[in-house]
């Protein structure tokens, strides 16, 4: 058997892991993800380049999370030819239902504006790149197949796989995939991306005894994140004075997995006595159907998320959360002068309802600007938090004299501690460990660090396209 990494080798998107080999008798071929390349120059390039495989002849993938970095080149891959099932868990295919479509949906929209300014000859190079259609992104649902965490399903005679919880966020999973191999079974495990230990929202991930091959994320792999007690006192904070002065709150927010933790961190503050009666308004579509879905797979959430949940169902006067349903309504949010507390997406300002509240925001200096997530070079969000003091606003310089707080701690990902406590869970080494899903130097640091503090030998870090048997 070998493995290929044709994605998240050296960098953090574009998860794809091609794995290929014989048992029983029968040559197999599968992937582990197939997510998009996301941010950077070459981006596109990657999304479009030359497949090691014909899709056709792939068996089946196994999908660890619903994130479009791990999912979003699907549809893609069925309309080139594959006609395998897609596994994973089932709030994953929930979500899946929501992100992939709103991906087609970009970007079946960037390229008809696209293309109405190029025949007005306000269009410049080439238009953008159509990677798949919301027909294409529909067809590819329907090759989805889901299974609970725990539960063993067969893909292929000979292989034998099952989820457990990677407590990354609503669905996430580490996969465990058992392959028979010349009468003895091999196991493969991909941690997926792995959640923070002992935060609220999602369960600690789960321990993993074993692995022959083990495949590791490490996005924060070369660093430690803020305590949650110190992210709780920093947003009461600036929550209570931000209120006292009668200014209005504004906290962009990823979505899928983010918003749902603040609004989780909100009711318990109020719970808690922390903080008064708020007036929050959640204003993004796709944050509102998450978060509808994370009610549905309440079970998927660790203890203390579903008692907190529990407490606001009964105590729901304690505070007016209130989802914005069109863009009217959203409109009407900017009349509000004080005592509002809005989040809403996109998380790094680039789009969306966000940069309305932003104009609008963003000039009064009784305001506040909270960021709780990783702001990319060269967005809006980044300037905010290198407190630039005019941004560019859907074509309007604005002056920021609202006041910008940046709160370290929320992360979905493990920070190194949290990854090397889910690595201590393993009874023996793996065979082979290969560090992936981080940049050059998290990766390289974070692979040191296993070598130094777990005394494991062999622990690669791959680079894009490289082949290694296992
Ligand atoms: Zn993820």
């Amino acid at each position: 058997m070998h493995i290929k990494f044709f994605g998240a080798a050296g960098e953090v998107t574009g998860s794809r892991h091609l794995l290929e080999g014989q048992t029983q008798g029968q040559h197999f071929k599968f992937v582990i993800d197939y997510g998009m390349f996301q941010g950077g120059r070459d981006a596109n390039d990657k999304n479009l380049e030359d497949l090691p495989f014909n899709p056709a002849e792939l068996d089946f993938v196994i999908l660890t999370h619903a994130h479009i970095d791990h999912s979003g080149l699907l549809p893609r891959l069925t309309a080139q030819g594959f006609k395998g099932t897609i596994y994973c868990t089932p709030a994953t295919e929930a979500l899946l239902k929501i992100l992939l479509l709103d991906s087609a949906h970009i970007q079946e929209n960037d390229f008809e504006r696209a293309e109405r300014k190029q025949k007005l000859g306000k269009w410049r190079g080439e238009l953008p790149t159509v990677l798949y259609s919301v027909k294409q992104a529909t067809e590819c649902l329907s090759q989805i197949k889901h299974y609970d965490y725990g539960q063993v399903f067969e893909p292929i005679n000979g292989i034998q796989a099952h989820f457990r919880n990677a407590g990354h966020i609503l669905g996430s999973a580490i996969a465990v995939i058992d392959v028979l191999e010349d009468g003895q079974s091999k196991r493969i495990v991909s941690s997926g991306d792995l959640g923070m230990y002992d935060r609220p929202l999602m369960p600690n991930p789960d321990v993993i005894e074993s692995a022959d091959v083990l495949l590791v994320e490490s996005t924060y792999g070369d660093r430690l994140h803020r305590g949650l007690q110190e992210t709780e006192d920093e947003l009461v904070e600036v929550i209570t004075e931000t209120m006292k002065h009668g200014g209005n709150i504004v906290m962009p927010a990823f979505a899928v997995g983010r918003t749902q933790e603040i609004l989780l961190l909100l009711i318990n503050l109020v719970k808690n006595g922390r903080l008064p009666h708020l007036n929050i308004w959640v204003d993004s579509p796709m944050a509102t159907a998450a978060t509808h879905l994370t009610e549905k797979y309440l079970e998927d959430l660790d203890e203390e998320a579903q008692a907190i949940f529990a407490w606001y169902k009964k105590h729901s006067h304690s505070l007016d959360l209130k989802f914005v349903a069109d863009v009217e309504e959203s409109k009407a949010l900017n009349r509000i002068k004080g005592g509002a507390i809005i989040i809403s997406a996109s998380g790094m300002c680039e789009a969306g309802r966000v940069v309305h509240h932003l104009s609008w925001n963003l000039p009064h200096s009784q305001n506040a600007i909270i960021i709780t997530g990783f702001q990319a070079m060269g967005t809006l969000g980044r300037r905010l938090v290198d407190k630039v003091p005019m941004v560019r606003v859907m074509g309007k310089e604005v002056a920021v004299r609202a006041s910008i707080h940046t709160i370290g701690g929320l992360s979905a990902h493990a920070d190194q501690a949290g990854l090397l406590r889910w690595l201590k869970g393993f009874k023996k080494a793996p065979g082979k460990v290969f560090v992936i899903h981080g940049e050059e130097n998290a990766a390289a640091n974070f692979a040191a660090v296993i070598k130094e503090e777990l005394q494991w030998e062999h622990v690669v870090t791959p680079q894009k396209g490289n082949l290694f048997p296992c």
